[in-house]
């Protein structure tokens, strides 16, 4: 048995997840919160329903790592660092560098500092939190995995923007879209779930959550996905525009008296979505709890549908077909209403929705009919337990 760890660093965070693999059991699991901030809080969850939960001061990533390390052997999770046989890490931008999952060498994490003009929030916290656990354990298999990659099998038609060939030739300025490894997990699933090999379907994953993309799977490959050059692009969000009209840019920009362009993207990033058209809440809960009797929050809903049901159609006819349409995700997993109002929004495919099989949360299952010509599943995401099948294949 090998003990190997996830890990999703973020600029004050690092959530991560001990595995025992091949059985790919999580021994234990935890997050770090507020790291360089007062009380940083860390927390622990572990023998099926133990947990450990404290403020402290974490000044940076490093210490947030051997306070981690520590806990796990004070609490004899772990006997000793050895161990541990490898580390993976989430890493948000991989650009046309990675077309899968790698270990990290120097060089590799250069790169992956490199790539923080596509990612610059998150690439550059993905790096320090390698560079933590590499400090600290500097014998132990590291392992980047890409949000990116699985995209890579895009062909150029449906990766290039119109715009002129130079900007990519010189820039590589394309789509590269994301949630790549939670697309691959849940297309794995429902092609063991329905029984068929992967080769054999064509797929459409809805990863509905805070940041929500639609990915059209043949084969077993992405042929195009809605997120873009960064998350921004696609479906309507929780705080994010999707897609929008960029020349309403200079035009918003003139009338409100914004002078930068980057104060413009962080209104579309953090203030738009259905926080931004609701002018209530960019979760799902708070706009269902209050459409009844609040136009706004009733439209900011119908919105999210009208615009993963678009993207839907739009995949069924670059795919000219669909055998399998995937919900993941908080809202794919959760929101009853929010599937079967998309799933009616596509009847014209023959999808039928039972609505007994979907009054459910979080559980594994298909949720069409018997007759339904599309199969429409709800398969509970799991990134985690990619990167740590990919630490085994890469070790
Ligand atoms: P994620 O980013 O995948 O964690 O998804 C977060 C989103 O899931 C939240 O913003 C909520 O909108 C949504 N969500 C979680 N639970 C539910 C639920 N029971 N019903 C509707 N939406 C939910």
């Amino acid at each position: 048995m090998s003990k190997t760890m996830a890990i999703n660093a973020g600029s004050s965070s690092l959530k991560w997840k001990l595995y025992a693999m091949p059985e790919e059991e999580v021994l234990a699991s935890g997050i770090v919160e507020r790291i360089g901030l007062d009380n940083a809080l860390f927390s622990i969850d572990y023998n099926d329903g133990e947990s450990v939960e404290r403020t402290a001061d974490i000044s940076n990533h490093e210490v947030a790592v051997e306070m981690l390390l520590k806990e796990l052997i004070d609490l004899s999770i772990l006997n000793s660092f050895d161990e541990i046989t490898g580390v993976g890490h989430r890493v948000a931008a991989g650009g046309e560098s990675f077309s899968d999952s790698a270990v990290v060498t120097d060089e590799v994490l250069k790169e992956i500092e490199r790539l923080g003009e596509l990612a610059p929030l998150h690439n550059p916290a993905n790096a320090m939190g390698i560079r933590a656990f590499k400090k600290i354990l500097p014998d132990i298999t590291s392992v980047a995995v890409f949000d990116t990659s699985f995209h890579q099998t895009m062909d150029k038609v449906n990766y290039l923007y119109s715009i002129p060939m130079e900007y990519y030739e010189k820039h590589n300025a394309r789509k590269y879209g994301y949630h790549g490894t939670s697309h691959k997990y849940v297309s794995q699933r429902a092609s063991e779930m329905l029984g068929k090999p992967l080769e054999d379907l064509k797929i459409v994953s809805c990863h509905l959550g805070n940041g929500a993309s639609l990915c059209a799977i043949e084969g077993g490959k992405s042929v195009d996905t809605s997120m873009g050059f960064t998350p921004l692009a696609g479906l309507t969000m929780g705080t994010r525009s999707g897609d929008i009209d960029v020349s309403l840019l200079p035009f918003l920009m003139e009338k409100e008296g914004i002078a930068d362009i980057n104060e413009m993207i962080d209104i579309l990033n953090k203030q738009s979505g259905l926080k931004g058209l609701s002018g209530i809440s960019s979760d799902m809960r708070d706009l269902h709890e209050q459409a009844a009797e609040n136009e706004q929050a009733a439209v900011a809903l119908r919105i999210f549908e009208n615009r993963v049901i678009k993207y839907i159609g739009a995949y069924a006819a670059t795919m000219n077909g669909v055998d399998a349409v995937i919900f993941t995700a908080g809202i794919g997993e959760n929101d009853i209403q929010t599937r079967q109002n998309i799933i009616e929004g596509i009847s014209f495919l023959g999808a039928q929705i039972d609505n007994e099989k979907n009054d459910c949360r979080g559980k594994e299952r298909v949720i069409s009919t018997d007759g339904s010509k599309v199969a429409v599943l709800l398969v509970p995401t799991d990134e985690e337990v990619m990167i740590a099948r990919d630490i085994e294949r890469l070790s």
